[in-house]
């Protein structure tokens, strides 16, 4: 699909994956004016294709657009766009467990402009691709650092929009944090560097002496679709969760009082990653000895359920995709 100023979006194609062709002075190589979105097709054993909460991901992409000074897209229109795209070919969807089609909607500015200004010309691409199951040998928990000395986000900038720059920006700490055999990083807000914010493409939650608490959205966190789906079941469950500030203080005295009982990620990758063990301060925190919780393996057992349709979706996250 492509925007030019004055006409809107227009001239919608599906096209086999190939390199596009971009003007090198193309706004987008310059001054990073793109958002993305990410989400999964998984196809059944009775050959019934499922979307997870799509509708979100538009609502989303429109949202990071907004801050991205990036025009509007009509969220109806992609979807039905998605839904067509995948039925070219279904057979590309894989079935076995854990599997399922990744794909990747995304809006790049093309204007060949070299000045700092909203693109005039924009286009919006969806690209597929079959992946396999995040956790190959079985779901365990991960170990995450802390982070002291560099910051993703800060209240009024880009964070809590899907846009490339803030992965940019979080490449130097991922790669120290890797180095040292911690698989992502856990960001402290950019103003204070005291309050947990999430992790490198995840929400993070803490069980804390019986209740579950989160970070609130506060303008520097992504609003993540598993964050809020995972809210969604534990108060369908009648089990407490709260969204507040936390400060990482407050971790640590809940880990050294015996009170910090089990901790997760959340995001479309790999839907729940159990946390074993977080670095803060040179002190490792070793979380539910290194094994994944009671509560967490249930909202992972659930929430995969619901998503390959095994399990029943009494919130009416799934939406099928029709070949008729
Ligand atoms: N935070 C960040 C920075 C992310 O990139 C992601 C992955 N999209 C998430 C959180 C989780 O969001 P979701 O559950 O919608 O995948």
């Amino acid at each position: 699909l492509d925007y030019t100023e004055g006409t809107g979006w227009h001239n919608p194609r599906i096209i086999p994956y190939q390199p596009i062709s971009l003007d090198p002075s193309s706004m987008v190589f310059h001054y990073g004016q793109t958002v993305f979105e990410g989400l999964k097709a998984y196809r059944t054993k009775d050959e019934q294709i499922f979307l997870f909460r799509p509708d979100r991901n538009f609502k989303r992409l429109n949202h990071s657009n907004a801050r991205l000074c990036i025009p509007p897209i009509d969220e109806d229109l992609a979807l039905e766009a998605l839904k067509q795209l995948i039925l070219v070919d279904r057979e590309w969807i894989p079935q076995a467990e854990g599997t399922s089609l990744y794909i990747r909607p995304f809006i790049i500015s093309t204007e060949p402009h070299l000045g700092v200004a909203p693109s005039e010309n924009y286009q919006f691409i969806i690209i597929m691709s079959p992946v396999g199951s995040y956790y190959k040998e079985g779901i365990h928990p991960v170990k995450i650092a802390v982070e002291q000395q560099y910051v993703r986000a800060v209240a009024g900038g880009t964070g809590e929009a899907k846009t490339g720059g803030n992965y940019a920006s979080s490449l130097k700490a991922q790669e120290v944090a890797d180095k040292v055999g911690y698989s992502q990083v856990l960001w402290l807000d950019g103003r204070e560097n005291k309050y947990v914010e999430e992790v490198g493409s995840m929400n993070i939650f803490f069980k804390i002496n019986g209740q579950v608490v989160t970070p609130a959205l506060n303008g520097s966190i992504l609003a993540g679709i598993t964050r809020d789906s995972i809210i969604q079941l534990l108060k369908h469950w009648n089990i407490p969760v709260v969204e507040r500030k936390i400060s990482i203080d407050e971790i640590y005295q809940a880990y050294k009082d015996g009170l910090l009982e089990e901790a997760f990620g959340t995001g479309t990758a790999a839907v729940i990653s159990p946390i074993g063990e977080l670095l803060w301060k040179y002190e490792k925190l070793v979380i539910n000895s290194r094994e994944i919780g009671k509560l967490t393996q249930e909202l992972y057992d659930t929430l995969t359920g619901i998503q390959n349709g095994t399990k029943p979706d009494p919130f009416g996250w799934s939406v099928e995709v029709n070949s008729g």
